[in-house]
């Protein structure tokens, strides 16, 4: 039988905050519990906000909490081919278009129709109006023509010529800390025709962590419910790739006193300032509800 493998996989575009001590700590407890191999991933695609000195407060980080994880740690900054291979596949499927737009146009596109049927025009999960399809049925000749002429675009998946190809239904099993699984639907259309290459980087978010999570043989993903919606586009992703699809675990996010969920962008308490505020790695680990002392690894 072969170990079970799980990941951290967080992004140095700022300083890791209790949210992050929190998922990482029950990563490790999960992966001791399961018998299972801790990973950590550095989520660096987006060059313009990753810095390697968050990199390097990471593992800082990480280490003063007591986390062990195996080494060489992937860098998807140094893996673009990975994803350029994946995105090739899903050219070759059919699931992707160019889409020439600024957000700018796709948000006076999506006015426009707002306007007119005099309703609200719908939204992803994260809140983001769906994309209307200017771009869906371009002719070929002036899509070559815009390449060749260098303008800039992003890759939208198809979601439906997927339908026809690939009509589902989706799913995936989630486990719970006792490590009972269940059936979970997935409904990935909900995301319209979400981006899966970005104008300014040559992958995303959620190219990149199903084509990693595949690469690094990851059998259980534990994040955040922030991230719940997003696995139904993954599984998705997962069968138009021909990848398997990881068993999921999704916990609760730790929130401010105003209710708001602990953010960089928000700019949530730091460990280091906790650290500097004289906290030790035992009081955190208690105040997040984990063992006060590493357990030592079997
Ligand atoms: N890099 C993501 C973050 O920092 C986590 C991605 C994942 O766990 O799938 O929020």
């Amino acid at each position: 039988m072969t170990k079970p493998v799980f990941r951290f996989a967080p992004s140095p575009n700022g300083r890791l905050h209790l949210g992050h001590a929190y998922s990482a700590l029950l990563n490790d407890e999960l992966a001791r519990r399961f018998g299972g191999r801790l990973l950590l991933r550095i989520e660096d695609i987006d060059i313009a906000r990753c810095r390697p000195e968050f990199e390097t407060a990471i593992y800082e980080d990480l280490a003063w909490l007591g986390l062990r994880w195996e080494e060489p740690v992937r860098r998807q900054s140094e893996h673009f081919e990975d994803y350029r291979a994946a995105f090739l596949t899903l050219r070759r499927r059919g699931a992707v278009y160019p889409c020439f737009c600024s957000r700018k146009e796709v948000a006076s596109a999506v006015a426009c129709r707002e306007v007119k049927p005099g309703r609200p025009w719908p939204r992803d999960p994260d809140g983001a109006p769906l994309y209307p399809g200017t771009c869906r049925d371009l002719p070929s000749g002036e899509i070559e023509r815009r390449i060749a002429a260098g303008e800039p675009h992003s890759w939208r998946l198809d979601m439906g010529a997927l339908r026809a190809l690939l009509p589902g239904p989706y799913g995936y099993r989630r486990f719970d800390r006792e490590g009972r699984e269940e059936a979970v639907a997935a409904d990935p259309w909900r995301w319209g025709d979400a981006v899966v290459v970005r104008k300014d980087v040559p992958t995303s978010y959620h190219l990149s962590v199903v084509v990693d999570d595949a690469l690094q043989g990851v059998t259980h993903v534990v994040r955040g419910q922030d991230l719940e919606a997003a696995t139904d586009l993954h599984v998705l992703l997962q069968a138009i790739l021909g990848l398997p699809t990881p068993l999921y675990h999704h916990h609760g996010l730790l929130r401010d006193p105003e209710g708001d969920k602990l953010a960089k962008s928000r700019r949530s308490q730091s460990l280091a300032e906790l650290r500097a505020e004289g906290l030790t790695p035992q009081a955190i680990r208690q105040r997040l509800g984990f063992a006060g002392q590493p357990t030592p690894s079997t």
